[in-house]
């Protein structure tokens, strides 16, 4: 999602003459946005800021702004601490931001804006829309959150549950499509209550408009509330082509206990009705999760009691957690905390059982041919060690169950059948633990493929 407000904030500055730097040296402006959603995040941020006093020393014109979470929930605090920081802006802040540049450089005032309102910012406006130019591409559909998780900033820093309306939605998706797009991916904390607030259309009333939309290969969308998941929703994964078979819904804990603790509003055995109506639908979804370990007052039970649940759904992976105090979640003044070592012990744990279902999962599809959506060139490590037979550029790409997928050339495809954006299909010859190693197979162009490249030529 922060990579989405960059974006915009890049959109907002682009009319004022600024284009993006490439070095903080050569920046005359420079913007962090930060995210605190747990304490190493915050951390970072604040060591970050200290990095920059040394460039404002060399350049004093150099204009230095701080916007996101951080910013909201610091506010003044931290125009206080660092004296070279010129502006801090808050999650509601954003549209204000032109105004406050041009103050800065034209008054060289400081400025705190951490206001909050209740208005949904509609961006980008009609017809310039905001796009890396790639196959892959976000679009929030909502902002803020209002299920209060007893150990989540979200809410307090990012505030109410909005919803953006369908037209605005679906224009800034054709947009994005028309500059190459043909993934997207629909973000919100919990889209599953997409327009419910605001008398909008249904979330899975959305994903159908959405993939309607000509020249979009795929749909995907990220967050689930595992409370709000509706047999709606699931029949979408069965009714709409486009949309990927994988799903990410936060389990957070497989304990009773700590959930109700937690405030997830749901329970153990919901969530694995849920698990079981998703794969009835469709049997090789890939699911994915979150867990934190260590929230306060987790016994070893409890924390067994999330070790089963985690053998029994067989997530396709899962980001772990160890549980952090935010100022402004209320968990942060429970007093029953674990203690480092503990949390440590049940992230490592948790982290061997995983490995070994995610591994399993990637085996599986050893020799299976899947479809690619080629996105980029792979990074480095996911191509692993000493694998001669894989030497060469490493095209990547994902499957629709969001697997990464590194591939080389087979014999009979020639280089200029790939490229960032086409659809290839993929023979699967090596499984790693983030990734997957396969070769480029020739065969008929899937239907959907066909019509496709009709509506591009068009
Ligand atoms: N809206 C999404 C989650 C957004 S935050 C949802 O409800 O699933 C992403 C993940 O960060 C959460 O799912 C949770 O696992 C983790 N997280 C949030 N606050 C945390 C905290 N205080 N300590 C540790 N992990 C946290
Ligand atoms: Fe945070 Fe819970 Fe909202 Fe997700 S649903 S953003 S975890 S409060």
């Amino acid at each position: 999602m922060n990579v989405y407000d960059s974006q915009q904030i890049i959109s907002q500055l682009t009319p004022l003459g600024y284009e993006l730097s490439e070095s903080l040296d050569a920046a005359d402006l420079i913007i962090v946005n930060t995210c605190a959603i747990r304490e190493k995040a915050e951390q970072k941020a604040f060591s970050f800021f200290g990095r920059l006093a040394v460039l404002k020393r060399k350049k004093p014109g150099l204009i230095i702004c701080v916007g996101g979470c951080v910013a909201q929930q610091e506010g003044r605090k931290i125009l206080e601490r660092f004296s070279y920081i010129d502006l801090v802006f808050g999650t509601h802040a954003l549209k204000r931001l032109p105004e406050h540049i041009l103050n800065i450089s034209t008054k060289r005032r400081r400025i705190s804006d951490v206001e909050m309102d209740n208005e949904i910012l509609e961006f980008p406006s009609a017809g310039s829309p905001i796009t890396n130019g790639g196959a892959t591409g976000f679009v929030t559909i909502m902002r803020g959150c209002d299920n209060y998780c007893t150990y989540c900033v979200v809410p307090h820093v990012r505030g109410p549950e909005m919803s953006r309306k369908p037209d605005n939605i679906i224009n800034e998706i054709r947009g994005l499509v028309d500059t190459g797009m043909q993934e997207v991916t629909l973000l919100g904390q919990n889209v599953n209550s997409y327009g419910t607030k605001e008398g909008l259309c249904s979330f899975p009333k959305l994903l159908k408009l959405v993939s309607e939309i000509d020249g979009l290969y795929r749909v995907r969308f990220t967050t689930s509330h595992p409370k709000d998941l509706s047999e709606e929703l699931i029949f979408a994964f069965r009714d709409l082509e486009k949309l990927c078979n994988h799903i990410h819904l936060p389990v957070q804990s497989g304990s009773n206990n700590i959930l109700k603790r937690m405030n997830r509003k749901y329970t153990r055995e919901l969530y694995l009705e849920k698990i079981d109506k998703l794969r009835k639908i469709s049997p090789d979804m890939a699911i994915t999760s979150d867990v934190i370990v260590g929230f306060p007052g987790e016994t070893e039970d409890d924390f067994k009691a999330t070790i089963d649940l985690v053998k029994e759904v067989e997530f396709d992976s899962l980001f772990t957690f160890q549980y952090s105090d935010r100022i402004k979640a209320p968990a942060a003044k429970f007093s029953d905390k674990i203690t480092d070592d503990i949390k440590n012990i049940r992230l490592r744990e948790l982290l061997e059982i995983q490995e070994y279902y995610t591994k399993k999962k990637h085996r599986a599809l050893i020799g299976s041919n899947e479809l690619i959506l080629v996105d980029g060139f792979s990074k480095k490590q996911d191509v692993g060690s000493g694998q001669e037979e894989f030497e060469g550029i490493y095209w990547s790409g994902r499957t629709s169950t969001n697997k990464v997928v590194n591939f080389t050339f087979g014999n009979s495809f020639h280089e200029d059948d790939i490229s960032i954006g086409k659809i290839i299909d993929v023979k699967i010859e090596k499984a790693l633990l983030h990734s997957l190693l396969g070769k480029p197979v020739k065969t008929k162009p899937k239907p959907f493929e066909a019509q496709k490249e009709e509506t591009h030529a068009a």
